[in-house]
């Protein structure tokens, strides 16, 4: 099912005299396309929720429109929309077993919406198997693990056989590696059932491992939407650069001056056609090049080993941060003791951001 965002506000009103109203979500445009999982991305606060609570009708909007295929849905009722809905708290009934928990949404059903008993129990068989615990259809939740109570929650949202399927921080309450797991169970469900499905993190490595789709979002506004590796090899702005990549992009205060990007007093690349101004240059840590006369000297700190790779954690006057981390093939080698490194920079892993309002400075190639 396509899904389209229309200008789609929400203002809550401030409490008390003095508070001030705040817009948790501000003219959000989308054509979700049908079929595919959205990372919907962004720091604490930005409006991520509460997009998915106007989403499946928990909140109303302040502006805008939302449609499911050519269906205005608006003003419909959450419960009429056909959503599936999992949050971070599994939110299970703990005296009730799974197959009573997965059941609970097809018993509420009233009228000739209610299926048979028989199609209930197939339904929530199929979805129990679907996410792999239709061996523990009869203990309760204080007896499965935090990834099983999960994914019991999913196969609860997925027995309504929902229109679009929405996730709210899904891993949060997992352990490390079980978020890992259930994050590729959770990729595998949707490829199976092809749900449009909306998928809320503020883990950005999460997002980028398994979305179609990524929207990256800051205080109620999306800021970029797009596949991962687009977003991340072609941000629009410091804010969508800083926040995609482990580890971050290496931001330092540039200067252009007659078509070449200095860093401190070393030319690093050339910027033609790109006015003189102040600028930010960020490098991505796959940015840097070891060379013995490179363009950029930066102190050294410490060389650490990964395997494959090395990463050399480095110093300069003119970085945002205290230590800059490039990632280095470990064909390479670097003397820990020297007291300096430096490097070339590979052109299209760095860019440029206005110093006034930090969008995207283009470089012309070549
Ligand atoms: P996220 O899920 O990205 O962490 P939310 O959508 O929960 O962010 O919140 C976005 C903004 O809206 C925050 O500033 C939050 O404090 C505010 N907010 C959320 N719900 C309400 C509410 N019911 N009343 C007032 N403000 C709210
Ligand atoms: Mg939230």
């Amino acid at each position: 099912m396509k899904v389209i965002l229309q200008n789609l506000t929400k203002v809550f009103p401030g409490r008390g005299r003095k508070a001030k109203e705040v817009v948790a979500v501000k003219d959000f445009n989308f054509e979700i396309p049908d079929g595919r999982l959205i990372g919907l991305l962004g720091p604490s606060g930005c409006g991520k929720s509460t997009a998915l609570n106007l989403l499946c009708g928990l909140l109303q909007p302040t502006e805008g429109k939302i449609f499911f295929g050519d269906d205005d849905v608006t003003q419909l009722a959450a419960e009429k929309r056909g959503v599936g809905m999992v949050f971070q708290n599994y939110a299970l009934y703990p005296h009730l077993t799974v197959r009573q928990n997965i059941l609970f949404p097809l018993e509420n059903l009233k009228g000739a919406d209610r299926p048979s008993k028989e199609e209930m129990n197939q339904r929530a068989q199929e979805a129990a198997k679907l996410v792999q615990i239709d061996e523990l259809m009869d203990r309760r939740p204080a007896e499965l693990s935090g990834g099983q109570q999960q994914r019991v929650a999913i196969a609860r949202a997925l027995v309504k056989m929902p229109r679009i399927l929405l996730m709210d921080e899904p891993l949060s309450n997992l352990d490390a590696r079980l978020r890992l797991q259930t994050r590729e169970e959770i990729r595998r469900i949707q490829r199976e059932t092809k749900i449009t499905t909306i998928f809320v993190t503020h883990d950005q490595e999460e997002a980028m491992s398994i979305s179609d789709l990524i929207v990256v979002m800051k205080e109620g506004v999306v800021q970029q939407i797009g596949k991962p590796q687009d977003v991340y090899d072609d941000p629009v702005n410091l804010f969508v650069a800083k926040f995609l990549g482990t580890p971050p992009i290496n931001v330092f205060y540039g200067n252009v001056r007659a078509g070449r990007l200095y860093i401190g007093e070393e030319a690093v690349l050339d910027v033609q056609g790109v006015p003189d101004q102040e600028v930010y240059a960020a490098i991505r840590p796959e940015g840097f090049e070891l060379k013995a006369d490179g363009r950029l000297t930066c102190g050294l700190n410490r060389v650490e080993v990964m395997g494959r790779d090395i990463s050399v954690v480095s110093a300069h006057a003119c970085a945002e941060s205290d230590s800059i981390r490039s990632i280095i093939s470990a064909k390479n080698q670097v003397d820990a003791s020297a007291g300096s490194v430096s490097f070339d920079i590979r052109p299209d892993k760095i860019f440029l951001f206005r110093k006034d309002n930090e969008e995207r400075i283009r470089v012309s190639a070549g």
